[in-house]
């Protein structure tokens, strides 16, 4: 049945009576709409209903005023192969994770692995048969159906450039955290950084003390050397640089500035901060770095949203933008904002139950975490009231 749902279309789907519509977009993050129009996954409308056309759906979802967001996307997850994770011995963390609002997962390097290759061939045949399988599990009805990105190779010493043209030619896009591997100088790394980026292969750098004993030190002259596109946990994962560190990085580079949840919180905070009065909060973006050490924490994203708006006094509306829209245009990826022609993922979240706040935004501003009360992906319904968030005052229904 699992199976059935996602290879089916979601045809048309009328999203209706929305309370409050957040774009994903940080310079335009609140919509004047109340519907959405969806046609086989991809967004078709987004206005007023009356000014949309929303003849003959095959399904309506009645929102009952509640508000929706584009599917949160995690910047920074270690998936290793279908839903299991060998680093906490977990199964269906992906899938509880989709019942927190993501419904897109970047992986970061599938290192912890059992056994991971580090011989060129090896890391290359991992790379290819994660990217694979991931991009398979999907249609085999595993991970709740979320999207995950994967197939991202850790980098070894003795590469060459023919070793990246290899992997994009097979559908690799995206390089696992570089650090991790054997290549830790900020010359070889940026070399190599250069050879991906020439085969459109995206790089993401560990930045900060190492995470678990093996990993290693990679300070700021690295990072900025080695110009990764992504600037990955620039809050640590979890030991950050010193402060100081990491504002130089803020201020000498122009890459996406990635802070996560299992990191050193309070350098989350004031990196965000920093980035705001640097007016550059197009490149923060978001995501959890799980699993790891710490573990997986389903609710992260919606965590770390409720941490930066409430801690960093940054209005909630804009801290979504930084889990959606600015990953979206950091990685060039279609989701991640509600737009026309963008496909159908999305949260639909209200105020949990009995908080403070007077409405959703007050509440995620007072600190307190938003309840889910559906999920979509690409136009289907994966799950209605998550059974991992709070309870949300209202959600939405299905009406047809
Ligand atoms: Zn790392």
């Amino acid at each position: 049945m699992a199976t059935a749902a996602i290879v089916e279309k979601s045809g048309k789907v009328v999203i209706r009576r929305v309370g409050l519509m957040l774009s994903g977009d940080i310079d335009h993050p609140i919509l004047d709409a109340d519907t959405i129009v969806v046609n086989d996954g991809v967004i078709t409308a987004v206005g007023r209903e009356k000014d949309c056309d929303t003849s003959e759906p095959r399904r309506i979802i009645d929102c009952q005023g509640t508000a929706i967001a584009p599917g949160l996307i995690d910047s920074h997850t270690h998936p290793v192969f279908g839903d299991w994770t060998p680093r906490q011995n977990q199964l269906g963390w992906i899938e509880s994770c989709m019942h927190g609002g993501v419904t897109t997962m970047i992986s970061a390097g599938e290192v912890h692995l059992p056994g991971r290759p580090k011989d060129i061939v090896g890391v290359k045949a991992l790379a290819i048969t994660a990217q694979r399988a991931f991009d398979g599990m999907r249609a085999a009805g595993v991970g709740g159906g979320v999207k995950v990105l994967a197939g991202a190779p850790v980098i070894e010493k003795g590469m060459v450039e023919q070793d990246f043209a290899d992997l994009a030619a097979a559908g690799v896009r995206l390089l696992g955290e570089i650090g991790l591997g054997s290549v830790k100088a900020g010359d070889e790394a940026a070399q190599m950084v250069a050879w991906a980026r020439r085969h459109g292969i995206q790089s993401t750098i560990h930045t900060g003390g190492p995470s678990i004993p093996g990993s290693g030190l990679i300070d700021e002259h690295v990072v900025l050397e080695a110009d990764a596109d992504v600037i990955g946990h620039v809050n640590g994962g979890h030991t950050s640089l010193s402060y100081k560190s990491v504002c130089t990085l803020c201020e000498k580079s122009s890459r996406a500035l990635e802070i996560v949840h299992n990191g050193n919180e309070r350098i989350a905070i004031l990196t965000a901060r920093h980035a705001i009065e640097l007016k550059c909060p197009h490149r923060v973006i978001l995501g959890t770095d799980a699993p790891a050490g710490s573990g997986v924490q389903p609710l992260g994203m919606l965590r770390m949203i409720a941490l930066l708006s409430s801690m960093a006094d940054i209005p909630a509306e804009i801290v979504f933008g930084f889990a959606t829209g600015n990953i979206a245009r950091m990685r060039s990826l279609p989701q991640g904002l509600i737009e026309v022609g963008r496909p159908a993922d999305f949260v639909f979240i209200d105020k949990a139950q009995h908080s403070a706040g007077t409405d959703l935004l007050d509440s995620i501003r007072l600190g307190d975490i938003p309840g889910v009360g559906m999920v979509m992906i690409d136009g289907i319904v994966r799950c209605q009231r998550s059974r991992n968030t709070p309870p949300a005052a209202e959600v939405p229904v299905i009406a047809h």
